[in-house]
C-alpha cells in the first residue's frame, strides 16, 4: 500500500499508527503543529495503563493493550517506562451513587473478570496487605493485578522514532489548518505556513482537542466533544514513607494516585485547571490544587506532610458526550478518519486503536472493536 497517508497529531495516538502503518510499508507523514509529545501525551511522570472501572465499551481494547504494552519497549528499541504495578481502585462506602460502592464491587469485578481483565474484590485486611498506609476508612477495593504505569512521554517520542526508522515523514512545526476535496475525497491538507500536502490515501485526524475545528471545516460535521485542562501534581513524601505502591484510583473522591521509581507521587484524578483565552493556554485553580492534596491526604496521611514539586494544567485532553471517544470515518467523507474525545483514558488503550486505526487503513474495513465509537451513536 504505497498511497500518502497523512496524519495530523503527534502525540501517543498519531506516533503510535504512524509506527504500525510504517511497520506494514505505508508511506506515512505525520505533521505535528508543535513538537512530538507536546499535547496530552507529554509532560512529567507517568500515566496510568488500567483497565480497573473502565467504561466497559473500552475494556476489549484495554485487554488488547495488555498484550501489547509489556513487549513494546523490546520492539521500540527505546524505554516505555512501563511496570505492571497493578491497580486498586479504593472503597470506602457501602453505596456511591448507582454504580459503585461495596454493594456494585463483587459485580464490577465479575463483568471485567468475564471480558478478560483479572480482578478481585480485596477486603480490608488484603486492601492493607498491599497498601498498609491507606485511610481507616477504605473498607474495599477492586483489584486488577495486570493494571500498571508508562512513560506517556518516552513512549510517544520512541514510536515517533520508530515509525521514522521504517520510513514515515514526522514533520514538527506543521500546523494542519484547511483541506481541499474532491467529492467526498480529501485530496490534500493545507499547512499554516500555506503549503499544500497531498494525500493519496487515507487522512487521519488525530490531533485530540485539534480535531474538533479541522472536522468542522472539512465537513460541517460538529463533534459532541469539548476541551478540558486536567492537572497534575508531583509531590515529594520525603522519607516519612507512606507513598502509595500500587495504581491507585477511588470510588468516590476524585483521585488518581501513581509512585514513580524515584520514590516521587504523581497525583491526578478528575481536578481542572482553566483555559486562558488571552495566553491561548491552560492554566492552574489554586482551589483544584488544594483539593486534590486535601483529597491525597484523606486516603494516604503521610501525604499531608508531602511537599508539591510541581503542577501543571496546560495539556489539553478531549472529553466526548459519553465518555468514551469517537473513532470513525468523519461524515460525508470517504477517506478521512477521526480519533478524539478519549476523556481523560486515552493514553493507556492508544497501542491497541493504533494497531486497528493501522489495519483498518490497510483493509479498507472498520475492525469490531472500534465499532462502540462510531459518530453515529450520537
Ligand atoms: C494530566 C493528564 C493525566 C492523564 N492521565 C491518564 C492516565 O492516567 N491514563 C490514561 O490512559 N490517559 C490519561 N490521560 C489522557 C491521555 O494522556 C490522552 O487521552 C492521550 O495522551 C491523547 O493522545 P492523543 O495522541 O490523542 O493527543 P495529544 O497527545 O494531545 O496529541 C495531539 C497532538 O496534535 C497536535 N495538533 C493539534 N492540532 C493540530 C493541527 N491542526 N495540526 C497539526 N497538529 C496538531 C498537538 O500539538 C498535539 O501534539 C491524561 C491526560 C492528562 C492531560
Amino acid at each position: 500500500m504505497r498511497e500518502r497517508v497523512v496524519i495530523v497529531g503527534g502525540g501517543i495516538h498519531g506516533c503510535a499508527t504512524a509506527w504500525y502503518l510504517a511497520r506494514q510499508g505505508a508511506d506515512v507523514h505525520l505533521l505535528e503543529a508543535a513538537t512530538v509529545a507536546s499535547g496530552a501525551s507529554g509532560g512529567f511522570g507517568k500515566r496510568g495503563v488500567r483497565a480497573n472501572r473502565r467504561d466497559l465499551r473500552e475494556i476489549p481494547l484495554m485487554r488488547a493493550a495488555y498484550d501489547i504494552w509489556p513487549r513494546l519497549a523490546e520492539e521500540l528499541g527505546t524505554p516505555t517506562g512501563y511496570e505492571r504495578t497493578g491497580g486498586l481502585n479504593l472503597i470506602e462506602r457501602e453505596t456511591t451513587g448507582t454504580t459503585g460502592g461495596t454493594v456494585a464491587a463483587e459485580a464490577h469485578a465479575n463483568v471485567q473478570r468475564n471480558l478478560g481483565i483479572p480482578t478481585e474484590v480485596l477486603d480490608t485486611g488484603r486492601v492493607r496487605e498491599l497498601e498498609p498506609d491507606v485511610s481507616a476508612d477504605v473498607r474495599a477495593a477492586l483489584y486488577c493485578p495486570m493494571d500498571g504505569i508508562a512513560d506517556h512521554t518516552a513512549t510517544t517520542r520512541g514510536l515517533a522514532e520508530a515509525a521514522r526508522r521504517h520510513g514515515a515523514t514526522v514533520r514538527e512545526g506543521t500546523a494542519v489548518v484547511d483541506a481541499h476535496r474532491d467529492g467526498d475525497r480529501v485530496t490534500s491538507v493545507v499547512t499554516d505556513s500555506g503549503e499544500t500536502v497531498d494525500v493519496g490515501g487515507t487522512l487521519l485526524l488525530l490531533n485530540n482537542t485539534g480535531a474538533v475545528p479541522l472536522v468542522r471545516e472539512i465537513s460541517g460535521a460538529e463533534l459532541p466533544v469539548w476541551r478540558v485542562l486536567p492537572q497534575a501534581l508531583l509531590l515529594n513524601p520525603g522519607s516519612e514513607g507512606g507513598s502509595p505502591r500500587h495504581l491507585l484510583g477511588h470510588d468516590h473522591r476524585p483521585l488518581a494516585l501513581k509512585r514513580l521509581p524515584d520514590g516521587r507521587v504523581m497525583l491526578s484524578g478528575g481536578w481542572r485547571g482553566r483555559w486562558n483565552a488571552e495566553q491561548g493556554r491552560g492554566e492552574l485553580l489554586q482551589d483544584s490544587v488544594e483539593g486534590n492534596l486535601g483529597t491525597a491526604a484523606q486516603v494516604f496521611r503521610h501525604l499531608r506532610d508531602a511537599r508539591l514539586e510541581t503542577a501543571d494544567a496546560s495539556r489539553a485532553e478531549s472529553c466526548s458526550a459519553d465518555g468514551i471517544p469517537v473513532v470513525d470515518t468523519v461524515p460525508g467523507t470517504s477517506n478521512v478518519i477521526v480519533g478524539t474525545g478519549w476523556s481523560g483514558h486515552g493514553f493507556a488503550i492508544a497501542p491497541a486503536v493504533a494497531k486497528l486505526l493501522a489495519q483498518w487503513v490497510c483493509t479498507g474495513s472498520r475492525p469490531d472493536h472500534l465499532l462502540p465509537f462510531s459518530y453515529a451513536r450520537f
